[in-house]
This record gives structure tokens, C-alpha cells and sequence, in this order.
């Protein structure tokens, strides 16, 4: 397919979509450019059919089921959408007096407010722009609660081998040295291992749960316990809340700090390197440090805490409110949802994925934790058909591809050989599961009867296998105009 610049000819444009004139008088002349921009030079239908056609060749979850574990790519509300654009959030400016924009500050005020109940913390700020962003401010605010005691011995955080990548990382951006302990058979925290690392130097500790392996760590309060009783903090990676929304709370297990990522749960897709916003919520101690801005309400008025408000606070982590966006489609999303329909959401979330999970099961696929009911989703091991049919976890994904179905997550978590984490969100009907099931099927089939067939796919999409490697490491992003 052809880019956009190489279609259409000289001199054509789509003069209808030409912004008005602007005036540029007042722009000094050495800031004026000397050269016309090179800008494709296409009709306005060439650019419809252009983007139409590329929109087509997309796989997306308004296209096909997208069971893309731990990120949670389920269908997203339009209705919030059309919330989030009303013109009078639209057109305001980030730098207006928050005395003209009341409306604005008053669904930030009750979403800080929404999230807190729901995590059990004692207050949210909604500065950060993704989980990553969310779990360096909330390690942050663990360091600066240490350090403004005087406690300067704590060098370490706890992470269980589990984790998001993005944990370790986050702790090493701040500072810290990862302590990594292990997982048992049952996808639970070694403990004796826990108590063996945990000591004076324990700043805090990082956990998902439910984990990246798909279970509940049922010995949370325990750990709470081992870590509080060193001095420590315990960080919760809240970046997917589908399986215990408005069921449990990350405050009654015992966690300190919070952050959830907005665009998995609440309204926002998660993918493509998109905006997304990974708010903070804090137990009564960190308060002080949470991130700017926040929004209070002082009598019938809602205003931002700047720093002189929160002289400890740990900073700004994004231009003015954050992803304004993102955030009032999470506002209206939760309005829409109310306390049982939150409820709901974590309920059909873990029926889907202990259905799915059953129904692979009796088909003879291997599930990673069979003894274990499965959170939002589980995990599949393709470890015993690669060594039958030299067919890999990533052979079977591609192939899926060419079924209709968005490929699970592959070779993440890293602790399962050859595995799909498989999440199918709340938002999938019974049918499309067992559409997925009989496709899953069909291709453990085919790598038994073709297995060529199944290594060599795609065969159906608009390109085959891409080199993933020379696309992140060498990526060919601008188009140069030939001379
Ligand atoms: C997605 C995810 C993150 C990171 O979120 P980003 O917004 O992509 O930075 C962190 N932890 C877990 C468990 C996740 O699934």
C-alpha cells in the first residue's frame, strides 16, 4: 500500500478541510520558515479512502474479540466519549482560572473521590499520565515519607518475580536496589523467602494482585504484615481493577499507595503507545506527598493545591491537570457504572475468564494454575505442543490471526514456557468465547496435521511477520521526498 505521500498529484488539495486564513503578521519574520512544507498533495477523497482503507486493515476491538492479557482491551463506551468531547470541556484552556471552569474541576474533584473509595485510599491525585508514570510517583512518595523521617537506611524494594516489567523499573528510577523473591507452585509469594529479605533496609514492597499469573495471592494480609512490621510500605500496581472493582479494595489488604491505570479499567483502550492516565491514590500518611495538582472543594468552590499548598508534595509529573480526556471519560464511565455496576464488571470479568478457562481445559490445553480459579484472566502453556510439533507460543498467536482473534499475550509472564495470557473482559459475549475456544482448537489441530501451515502465518493479512526487532530498534518512520 502506497503512503499518503506518494498518492495524488502536484498541486492537488482538499480545499474545503484548509483552515482559515491566519493572520502571521505578528509572528516575528525569523521564525517564519523560508520553504513550503512538503505535505502530501492529495484530494479530499483520496485522503477519505486512504485512511478508510488503512482503518481496515487495523485489528482493533471494534473489529475483532482482542484477549490481549494484562492489558485489558475491552470495548470502551462511546457514550463517555461523546462526554469527554461536550464543547465546554473541549474548548477550554488548560490555563484557564479554575474560577471558569467549575464544571471541569467538580467531575476531577468527584473522580479523585470514586477512586478512592474504590481502592480503599484515603486520597487520589490524578496527575499522572500512565501506570509507569503512576508507579514511579507512587514509589517516589514511599522514598520521600522515609526521608522526611530521617530514615535513610531503607535502600531496597521487594518485588516478587511475577511483576510487570515496569515494577523493577520503577524502583530503580527511584533510587532503589530490587530484592526479587519467588513464586510457589501455586503462583503464591514464597514467605519464608519474604521474611528471610525483609529487614531495615526494606523501603517497601511492589505487588499486583491479582498477580500477572492470573490468581488471587490469598496471604496478602500476611505480607502486609511482614512488611509493615519491618517499616516498610506496600505498593499495589493497580493497573488492571477488573476482577475486584466494587468487590475488594487494595486498602483493606493492607496496601499504602495505589495507582490504576484508567485506560484498562475505565473507558480508555490501552494500547498503541496512546494517552492514558495512571492515577495515585495514598493511605492518610503519604497525603502530603501526593502529586500536583489536586483538586479540593472549599465550600460550594472546587480549586487545584499547588505547591504552596503541599510544600512536601513530590512535584508535577504532567502539564497542567493531566489527560483532562482520558480522565472525564473515566468520570462518566464510573457515573454511567454506579456501585453495583461496578460490582458487576469484576463478576462477568472473572466469569469469562473461568469459563474460557474451563472450556481450554476440557479441550486438553495446559492451564499454568489448573487448581487455582482464574481473576480476569490465566495463563496457557503451549510448552508440551511446541515439543510435539516444534509449533511455538508465537506460531499458534499469528495464526489466530488469520481465525479473526487478536493473539493473547505471548511470553508474558516470562516464569510460564511458551504461554498465552488470555484476558477476556468483561464486555465479551458467551458466543465470541466459544467462537475463540473452536478456534484455538482448530489450530492446535493444525499444528499436529500442518505444522508449516501454522509457522508460516499469517496468510490472510495485509502483512506477514513483521521484524519486530529492526521495527523497535531501527524504525523507518519518516517518509524523505525523492530528489
Ligand atoms: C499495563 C501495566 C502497567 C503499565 O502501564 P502503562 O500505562 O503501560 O505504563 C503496569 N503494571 C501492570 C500489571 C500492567 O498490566
Amino acid at each position: 500500500m502506497k503512503l499518503i505521500f506518494e498518492q495524488g498529484a502536484s498541486g492537488r488539495s482538499a480545499n474545503a478541510q484548509l483552515p482559515p486564513d491566519t493572520n502571521i503578521d505578528d509572528i516575528p519574520a525569523h521564525y517564519l520558515r523560508t520553504t513550503p512544507p512538503v505535505l502530501p498533495e492529495v484530494s479530499e477523497m483520496d485522503t477519505v479512502r486512504h485512511y478508510t482503507r488503512l482503518s481496515q486493515q487495523n485489528f482493533s476491538i471494534d473489529t475483532h474479540f482482542y484477549p490481549l492479557g494484562s492489558c485489558t482491551m475491552k470495548y470502551n463506551p462511546r457514550a463517555c466519549n461523546s462526554i469527554a468531547l461536550l464543547p465546554g470541556f473541549l474548548a477550554r484552556h488548560p490555563f484557564a482560572p479554575a474560577t471558569t471552569g467549575q464544571g471541569y474541576l467538580s467531575c476531577l474533584y468527584e473522580l479523585q473521590d470514586i477512586l478512592a473509595e474504590l481502592t480503599g485510599m484515603h486520597a487520589v491525585s490524578l496527575a499522572p499520565m500512565a501506570g509507569a508514570q503512576g508507579e514511579f510517583a507512587g514509589v517516589a512518595m514511599i522514598r520521600a515519607w522515609h526521608l522526611a523521617r530521617g530514615d535513610t537506611a531503607r535502600t531496597e524494594i521487594i518485588i516478587p518475580d511475577a511483576a510487570h516489567g515496569t515494577n523493577p523499573a520503577t524502583a530503580a528510577m527511584c533510587g532503589y536496589t530490587v530484592r526479587e523473591i519467588p513464586t510457589d507452585k501455586q503462583g503464591n509469594i514464597d514467605l519464608d523467602e519474604l521474611r528471610r529479605v525483609t529487614g531495615p533496609q526494606t523501603a517497601g514492597l511492589m505487588l499486583t494482585n491479582p498477580s500477572t499469573l492470573g490468581v488471587f495471592e490469598q496471604q496478602i494480609t500476611e505480607i502486609a504484615a511482614i512488611i509493615h512490621q519491618a517499616g516498610g510500605l506496600l505498593y499495589y500496581d493497580g493497573a488492571n481493577l477488573n476482577a475486584i472493582l466494587g468487590r475488594i479494595k487494595p486498602g483493606d489488604m493492607g496496601f499504602d499507595v495505589v495507582h490504576i491505570n484508567l485506560h484498562k479499567t475505565f473507558a480508555t483502550p490501552h494500547g498503541g503507545g496512546g494517552p492514558g492516565a495512571g492515577p495515585v491514590g495514598v493511605s492518610a500518611r503519604l497525603q502530603p506527598f501526593l502529586p500536583l495538582p489536586v483538586t479540593v472543594r472549599e465550600g460550594e468552590h472546587y480549586r487545584l493545591l499547588d505547591e504552596t499548598d503541599r510544600p512536601y508534595s513530590i512535584g508535577r509529573l504532567s502539564a497542567n491537570h493531566g489527560n483532562g480526556g482520558v480522565l472525564l471519560r473515566a468520570w462518566a464511565y464510573a457515573r454511567m457504572l454506579g456501585e453495583p455496576g461496578m460490582a458487576r464488571v469484576a463478576q462477568f470479568a472473572t466469569l469469562n475468564a473461568n469459563y474460557l478457562m474451563a472450556r481450554l481445559d476440557q479441550a486438553g490445553f495446559d492451564i499454568a494454575f489448573p487448581q487455582r480459579r482464574a481473576s480476569h484472566e490465566f495463563i496457557v502453556s503451549l510448552k508440551r505442543l511446541k515439543d510435539e510439533t516444534g509449533v511455538s507460543a508465537m506460531d499458534f498467536a499469528k495464526r489466530l490471526l488469520d481465525y479473526g482473534f487478536h493473539a493473547p499475550t505471548t511470553y508474558f509472564p516470562m516464569l510460564v514456557p511458551e504461554c498465552l495470557l488470555i484476558e477476556p473482559t468483561e464486555t465479551e459475549a458467551k458466543t465470541t468465547l466459544d467462537a475463540f475456544v473452536a478456534a484455538m482448537i482448530a489450530v492446535a489441530q493444525e499444528a499436529r496435521e500442518t505444522p508449516e501451515k501454522v509457522k508460516s502465518a499469517p496468510h490472510t493479512l495485509p502483512v506477514r511477520r513483521l521484524d519486530d526487532v529492526r521495527a523497535a530498534r531501527k524504525p523507518d518512520l519518516a517518509w524523505k521526498p525523492q530528489i
